[in-house]
């Protein structure tokens, strides 16, 4: 276990999108974040709005006890927030910095050489990367025509699958699993095995959550983050939903203190009534135009519920994120099993006037060699 916590670094968003982004560029990379100061960030799914300024206001105010642990317990409070929210006794979920740390280890936790790891494809690969270092069988059941997991091939995929990881909505596609599907995957998956569901995006697209399945005492964890609709990905914040059982597992990867800030700042826009449905629609009316603009335009796309989507490019899409990082606009990866398209992060509106800017640019020029 020590080698293999000294050779896996806990991967989130910001290092596969800034991986992808050094793959793409022909200039070698200085640093881990070589981006100029004016460029258009739309590559790491993040949220330009930022914390709240609840938020904000209580980082400022905490920030003073900071020389202890946690002088105010901040952590019981965000856990008994959270256990209210969702109806839970407290030992039903744990609290991280970030939902990656969580991710990476349900999925150490739950395969093995002989407990495969199955994921949709295209779909976050956070999860893979662990199971891979794990020494586990990959199984990856390509989305639906609907853009859906095909949780009836994902369930059927392996007798011995160990966890099957269900993102939705999914990144990079920002499309929907209904919740009875997953339900239908919770009473016919293999034996010994546990649903993954990742709802890193859920409240932008306000879509039915199975967190209740957890109080049923099933076999899942429900993964939670504030790095998205909240705007905390570099403040830190996320969430395990489980049945104590299985939460146990994944202490054996270690739990570090948490940063109080981050609990602050999450209890506090947790308090906030108006603040999800309010970037909700932010979001959506930014995404909304992005989408009447490539129509107009006669540029082909996954329509999606969330704040990214995937844009075909009909070209290699490495080669777009590199002619677009010359414009100073930092544009999402390619997935494998579909190497024409790449995603895109919905940013603000002036973000996406230049994006559609630069794009408009980079697809008139002739595709290079
Ligand atoms: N799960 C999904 C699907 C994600 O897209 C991300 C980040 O983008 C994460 C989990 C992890 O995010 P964080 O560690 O910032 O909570």
């Amino acid at each position: 276990m020590a080698g293999l916590a000294a050779t896996l670094p806990v991967l989130s968003e910001g290092h596969l999108a800034w991986a992808a982004q050094q793959a793409a560029s022909s200039q070698s990379p200085t640093s881990f974040f070589p981006h100029p100061a004016n460029a258009v960030l739309i590559n790491a799914n993040e949220n330009p709005l930022g914390p709240c300024d609840a938020a904000l206001a209580a980082i400022t105010s905490i920030a003073r006890t900071g020389g202890r642990y946690d002088a105010t317990g901040c952590e019981d409070e965000l856990t008994a927030q959270l256990a209210a929210q969702f109806a839970l006794p407290t030992d039903h979920l744990a609290i991280y910095a970030g939902s990656s740390e969580p991710l990476q280890f349900t999925t150490l936790a739950f395969t093995s050489p002989t407990r495969p790891f199955v994921t949709a494809d295209p779909s976050y690969e956070a999860g893979m990367v662990a199971a891979t270092a794990n020494g586990a069988r990959i199984i990856k059941v390509p989305l639906t025509t609907t853009y859906a997991h095909d949780l009836k091939a994902m369930v059927a995929a392996d007798p011995n699958a160990g966890v099957l990881y269900i993102c939705s909505p999914n990144n990079p596609t920002g499309t929907l699993t209904p919740k009875d599907d997953i339900l239908w995957a919770l009473e016919h998956k293999p034996a010994g095995s546990i649903l993954l569901v990742d709802e890193a995006y859920i409240h932008i697209s306000n879509s039915p959550s199975v967190i209740d399945q957890v109080a049923l005492g099933k076999d899942l964890i429900v993964l939670r983050t504030f790095s998205k609709i909240y705007g905390m990905a570099g403040i830190r914040c996320g969430v395990a939903f489980g049945r104590p059982d299985l939460l146990e597992k994944l202490n054996v990867y270690g739990r570090n203190p948490l940063p109080v800030t981050a609990l602050a700042a999450a209890c506090a826009s947790l308090k906030q009534p108006d603040l999800v449905p309010t970037r909700r629609k932010i979001m959506a009316d930014t995404r909304t135009s992005t989408f009447a603009w490539l129509d107009r335009k006669g540029y082909k796309y996954i329509p999606s519920l969330s704040n990214c989507f995937m844009l075909d490019t009909g070209r290699p899409g490495r080669q777009v994120i590199a002619a677009m990082q010359q414009h100073d606009v930092y544009i999402g990866r390619t997935w494998p099993i579909w190497p024409t398209y790449v995603r895109i992060t919905v940013g603000t509106p002036h973000e996406m006037e230049l994006f559609q800017t630069a794009f408009e640019k980079v697809m008139s020029s002739p595709v290079s060699a």
